[in-house]
């Protein structure tokens, strides 16, 4: 099945439906050949968006998506990147948890130091700060666009109030506009895209990325019967998870959908995947691997997408009610 290419909300950007992502995986799982395997499985496949972020295993996603893209030797004009800042890497004042102009400068060098690009296409605030003026953190974004070391910016898991303003600063002072946002968006996590951004989509032609399409693997249906070993959930450092996929509500509404996935004869996963791209707003759902396998497994959610007709649609949204 052919990749599907949307465009980013209102930019001319096309990303493709279907992107892959590095959190957790890049450094804890995957390195070099197996980083190198997912990212050209996708790739070939027809990916030609992959995010990362600053924070991702400490700057150790960052060096490897970028090693691996290097002996890959894709050209860079069929890929498109990101990066995300906030969280930073040090642990000292102005370098953690802000959006100050100060950290925002210093840490988009760090982040093409460490992918070995001079410039990314997409850089995301990853959360927002309260303790730094809107208009300081707009002035620096854009700053960096005309700066060449992005191409467009947005936010992630942003109050939908904070963009608007956001955007309507940078319309006032003509500078460069957040262009996308990247929230979690799933069949257990729904309210942010669906109602809360409503109004943005048409009223400043806002693109999203969406993540964890499988809530971090328990919309694979993997935790049904317990915690299966090297799963996500047995993760050192992602102990704060293990409740989430393994919690016995969820896995029954998990039950419920998995019937629906026999019945069309494809697996949760791509079900899952599948019911996040069907929304017309999501310019891209950000999938994650950590083997090989799951790469092809997700991609193949393009094939499902047909299969998800209004009766389709409706026994789904009545098996998570
Ligand atoms: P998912 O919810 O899809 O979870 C992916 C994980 O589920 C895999 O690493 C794997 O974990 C398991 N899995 C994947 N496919 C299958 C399958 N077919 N069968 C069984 N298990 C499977 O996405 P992520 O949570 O990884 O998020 C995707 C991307 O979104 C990230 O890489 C990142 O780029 C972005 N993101 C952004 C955030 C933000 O704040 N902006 C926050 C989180 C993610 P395992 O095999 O180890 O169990």
């Amino acid at each position: 099945m052919e990749m599907e290419y949307r465009r980013l909300g209102g930019t001319g950007l096309k990303v493709s439906v279907l992107s892959f992502g590095s959190w957790v995986t890049f450094g804890p799982q995957l390195a070099g050949n197996l980083a190198e395997d997912c990212l050209s499985a996708a790739y070939d496949a027809g990916v030609n968006f992959f995010d990362n972020a600053e924070a991702y295993a400490g700057g150790e996603s960052e060096r490897i998506m970028g090693e691996a893209i290097r002996s890959l030797g894709w050209e860079r004009n069929s890929y498109v990147i990101s990066t995300k800042l906030f969280w930073g890497l040090g642990s000292g004042v102005n370098m953690r948890n802000t959006l100050n102009r100060k950290y925002l400068m210093q840490a988009i060098d760090g982040s093409l130091d460490r992918l070995g690009l001079d410039f990314v296409d997409l850089v995301y605030c990853h959360r927002a700060d309260p303790d730094t003026p809107l208009e300081e953190t707009v002035w620096a974004m854009s700053d960096m666009i005309s700066a060449g070391k992005a191409l467009y910016w947005g936010t992630s898991e942003w109050p939908a109030e904070a963009l608007r303003e956001a955007w309507d600063i940078a319309e006032r002072h003509h500078l460069h506009k957040p262009v996308v946002e990247q929230p979690q968006y799933n069949l257990l996590w729904r309210d942010r895209v669906e109602q809360e951004y409503a109004p943005l989509y048409e009223g400043i032609g806002l693109g999203l990325t969406t993540w964890s399409p499988l809530a971090s693997g328990l919309l694979s249906g993997k935790y049904l019967d317990g915690v299966p070993e090297g799963s996500r959930a047995t993760l050192p450092g992602y102990e704060w998870l293990r409740d989430l996929l393994t919690d016995a509500d969820r896995n029954q509404s998990v039950a419920r959908l998995q019937e629906i996935a026999d019945e069309l004869g494809c697996t949760l996963a791509q079900l899952s995947i599948a019911w996040c791209a069907k929304n017309p707003n999501v310019s891209s759902v950000i999938t994650g691997a950590s083997r090989v396998e799951q790469v092809h497994e997700n991609l193949a959610a393009l094939e499902v997408m047909p299969k998800l007709t209004d009766e389709v649609m409706a026994r789904i949204q009545a098996a998570v009610a």
